[in-house]
């Protein structure tokens, strides 16, 4: 990878590390490109000139696919007018009216850039409601990366996190030991839509928890946050615990909401919306109004078309193709969670060496998956592409039958 190792050379002398956060190539193993230069459908190339077929789609963003065509347009045709200015466009307002119109438990929604600003402003917001502190928050679980979430320690103090208790998703019990801690100190209880932690099996909510969850904010008149940053949209068009019948105060929004294009959202619903005008948040490019018409245009045609169900549809082809391929070779690979964001790892591979095997084999082969992080699939991504995937697959689990002989 000549270029790419040019690029990561002068990137070290004018970038600290090159790289920094998630997308640091340098998590992954050998042979991951840092750098690309194209994307377009569900393909990325890198500056060397490889190709891939996407199934991490920028970390969640691309819903639609890289350059949808009708989001394009609309980004493009607000940005030739007014993009970033003195205030809003007009377009804020019709996208807060679809949110309202599209999420059952949205009364109100507000917008800035990032998840971090969306989790963060929720937990604010649930602050200000209830004039309390204490902020519940599953161990393990990924809200950002402000220093009341981010998951490094460096730099931060312990007055940064004085007022989050910890409690393990899923686990009704230790919410409620969690809740009873708080006391009357309580402002909410944050949970990521499903547990989606890197580097372990993905857990959906169950009913028991998400109700449970309802009834212990509903008790101590504290907030339900659902962090649905990563997985909106993917699951359900009006939020990812409306399958479960479960509305929460407030939920944060990002990655696929604009398909690629830099916004954030948080929806609530009326007891909070008080607090929502009290709290002063706000950024340089919150206003932008060329990324809300492509959120508009996104939630539009997600709502327009058979999105989400087509991505389950493809999801279960590739679960089940690439679970066939692993029993064939009698190898322990633990798939978990919604199909539409998948994961893969491998039994008895705590230091993922098996995973990085079958990945980087399969980039090879021109598929770009991930070795512990969950994936993304999107409404562009077609059966030949999963086809396609599950040629590369074939060849990453057979790599990795080589290296690691199944135990007799
Ligand atoms: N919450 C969740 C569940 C996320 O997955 C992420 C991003 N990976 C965030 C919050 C933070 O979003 P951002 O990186 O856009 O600030």
């Amino acid at each position: 990878m000549i270029r790419d190792d040019a690029l990561k050379a002068r990137a070290k002398m004018v970038i600290p590390g090159g790289m920094w956060g998630h997308m640091n190539a340098q998590a992954l193993p050998a042979g991951y490109p840092q750098f690309f230069e194209h994307a377009d459908g569900v393909h990325i190339k890198d500056v060397d000139g490889n190709a891939y077929i996407d199934f991490i789609c920028g970390f969640g963003p691309m819903i639609l696919g890289y350059n949808d065509a009708e989001v394009e347009a609309a980004f493009e045709d607000q940005r030739a007018r007014l993009d970033a200015t003195n205030g809003p466009a007009e377009v804020m307002v019709e996208l807060a009216e679809l949110l309202v119109e599209t999420i059952p438990a949205a009364d109100w929604a507000m917008f800035s850039k990032n998840g971090t600003d969306a989790t963060t402003a929720c937990v604010t917001i649930a602050r200000a409601q209830t004039k309390r502190r204490k902020i519940l928050v599953a161990k393990g679980a990924y809200h950002g990366a402000a220093p009341w979430c981010t998951p490094r320690f460096d730099g931060i103090t312990t007055e940064d996190r004085a007022h989050l208790i910890s409690y393990t998703y899923n686990d009704v019990a230790s919410l409620t030991a969690a809740c009873a801690q708080a006391g009357d100190d309580l402002a909410g209880i944050l949970v990521s839509a499903f547990r989606h932690d890197a580097r372990h099996d993905q857990e959906m909510p169950t009913p028991e928890f998400a109700n449970a969850a309802r009834a212990l904010a509903d008790q101590h008149s504290a907030a339900l946050i659902v962090d649905d940053v990563r997985a909106g949209f993917r699951i359900d068009i009006g939020g990812s615990w409306e399958p479960l019948g479960v509305l929460p105060d407030l939920s944060a929004w990002s990655k696929a909401l604009g398909n690629g294009h830099a916004i954030a959202a948080v929806t609530g619903n009326d007891r909070f919306r008080d607090a929502a005008q009290m709290v002063f948040v706000t950024g340089s490019f919150w206003c932008g109004a060329a990324s809300m018409a492509a959120a508009l245009a996104t939630v539009q045609k997600l709502k327009r078309t058979n999105a989400i169900s087509h991505m389950a549809k493809l999801g279960n082809l590739l679960r089940t193709g690439v679970q066939a391929q692993a029993d064939g070779l009698g190898i322990g690979l633990r798939q978990t969670g919604p199909v539409q964001l998948p994961i893969m790892l491998f039994e008895d591979d705590t230091d993922f060496s098996m995973g990085n095997v079958f990945t980087t084999t399969a980039l090879r082969h021109g598929v770009y998956l991930h070795p512990w992080h969950n994936m993304f699939l999107s409404a562009a991504h077609t059966e030949d592409h999963i086809a396609t995937a599950l040629v590369a697959t074939q060849h990453g689990l057979e790599a990795v039958a080589q290296q690691f002989p199944p135990k007799p």
